[in-house]
């Protein structure tokens, strides 16, 4: 909840340099200058302000071009915490960042979302609650919460309007019931979008503005980005690739229609296959590993299985790669990305065998203009990122209302899992258009 700007003099100086050396993550005081268009007397002014009230802090010297080397400026990443929160049809994921993107604690849990809302959102408040106690975040402290949702979302309201797996998200108020236990800055989004918001800061997309990212798990879905920022349609719900109809005869799918890309390479998909085979008697690997119970097969049983020579989960992965190069025909085609990236559950487990059957469908038939430059890349980011990239939702906001309620930094204690800025590399983006 970002204040009004007050008649402080050079308040709004002081909350642009401030935005800019966190996009940045180190600027010198002339780079600020050369940026603006500020004068260097304003700059020096503004930002020995911004000392005092230790929003930002000095951080070495950077290189010299002539004289005396400067001194950087970075952000003071105990400035406030911010939460990331990924939730998808099977699991949670939550991580509690300071201001800078240092990741402090990293929780996963069941999402319980297949249980219903009533079951599943305080279990979730239990959850951010448990990861804000873990990383010792004190009331007033926290500064935004971002959450990716991989249900169908009213964006501007915080509104589930559907989840095509589980019927009862119909119209669920989620921001609402995340603001009724802390009212802050929440922001949320679907999740192929925060997952690439991930990959644009910390991935393959670090360098790409004109990509996809394909998110194969529990369901199908995608995010376009197009001159670097995330493409949302006329409605906010571009993307929604796995509805993409590949068999117009095929079976029916949870949406509604016929031989949707989902039914075909989701995780959900796959696992039903593959409990199905083995419950009429398929003789198969997957019967050993899973001691004979279909419920134990899972995604990574059927990559065990294939990694151990076994046909029919061989032939499993080799259809998955088929059908999902066959729509990546389309898109690239279509869209003529520079780069593909794939995530998720089923990329995790299966991408090494799937991604050379896509790669080469592309290739054999796409237009040759759209694959001459292309990459098809596996994305490597682990499940924290999912988390790191919903977070990335609300930094600017947070960074904003710390600034604005004149927060004083806390002491940071030693960053978590992942000892470095998350937010640092991908502040160019997070708007969308
Ligand atoms: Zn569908």
């Amino acid at each position: 909840m970002t204040r009004k700007p007050s008649a402080r003099p050079h308040e709004h100086h002081a909350l642009a340099l401030l935005k800019l050396i966190y996009r940045h993550g180190r600027l010198c005081r002339t780079d600020l200058a050369s940026i603006t268009g500020y004068s260097n007397f304003l700059v020096s002014r503004v930002c020995e302000r911004l000392l005092t009230a230790g929003s930002i802090s000095e951080v070495g010297t950077g290189d010299s071009t002539g004289g005396r080397r400067p001194t950087l400026l970075s952000v003071t990443p105990g400035l406030g915490r911010i939460i990331g929160l990924h939730v998808g049809t099977v699991n949670a994921r939550v991580v509690v960042t300071d201001i800078a993107g240092n990741v402090l604690t990293f929780l996963k849990a069941p999402s319980l979302v297949q249980s219903g809302p009533d079951d599943a959102l305080p279990h979730l408040l239990a959850l951010i609650d448990k990861a804000l106690g873990q990383a010792g975040v004190r009331s007033g402290e926290l500064l935004g919460i971002g959450v990716g949702i991989s249900g169908i979302l009213d964006r501007a309201s915080g509104v589930t309007l559907s989840w095509p797996k589980v019927p009862t998200w119909k119209n669920v108020p989620v921001r609402a019931a995340i603001t009724s236990a802390w009212p802050t800055l929440v922001t949320i989004e679907d999740t192929p979008r925060t997952m690439a918001l991930a990959e644009r800061c910390l991935g393959r997309a670090r360098d790409a503005s004109e990509f996809l990212y394909l998110m194969i798990g529990a369901g199908v879905g995608s995010a376009l980005f197009f001159g670097g920022r995330p493409y949302t349609g006329s409605s906010g719900f571009a993307g929604e690739f796995g509805h993409m109809a590949l068999r117009p005869d095929g079976p029916v799918c949870d949406c509604g229609g016929r031989g949707c890309l989902e039914s075909y390479i989701s995780a959900s998909a796959l696992v039903r296959k593959a409990r199905e085979a083995v419950s009429n008697g398929l003789h198969s690997e997957l019967w050993h590993l899973s001691n004979g119970d279909p419920q134990a097969i899972s995604v990574e049983l059927i990559a065990q299985a294939a990694d151990a020579g076994d046909r029919f989960s061989l032939r499993l992965v080799e259809e998955t790669g088929t059908c999902l190069g066959e729509a990546v025909v389309c898109l690239v085609n279509l869209l003529n990305p520079e780069l593909v990236v794939i995530g998720g559950g089923v990329a995790a487990a299966l991408g090494k065998r799937i991604l050379p059957t896509v790669d080469r469908i592309a290739r054999e038939h796409a237009l040759v203009e759209m694959t001459n430059g292309l990459r098809i890349e596996l994305s490597q980011l682990q499940e924290a990122d999912w988390a790191i990239g919903a977070s990335l939702l609300v930094a600017e906001g947070a960074l904003e209302n710390a600034f604005y309620s004149g927060a004083r930094p806390v002491p940071t204690a030693a960053p978590g899992r992942r000892p470095r800025s998350a937010h640092r590399a991908g502040r160019k983006l997070v708007r969308s258009t």
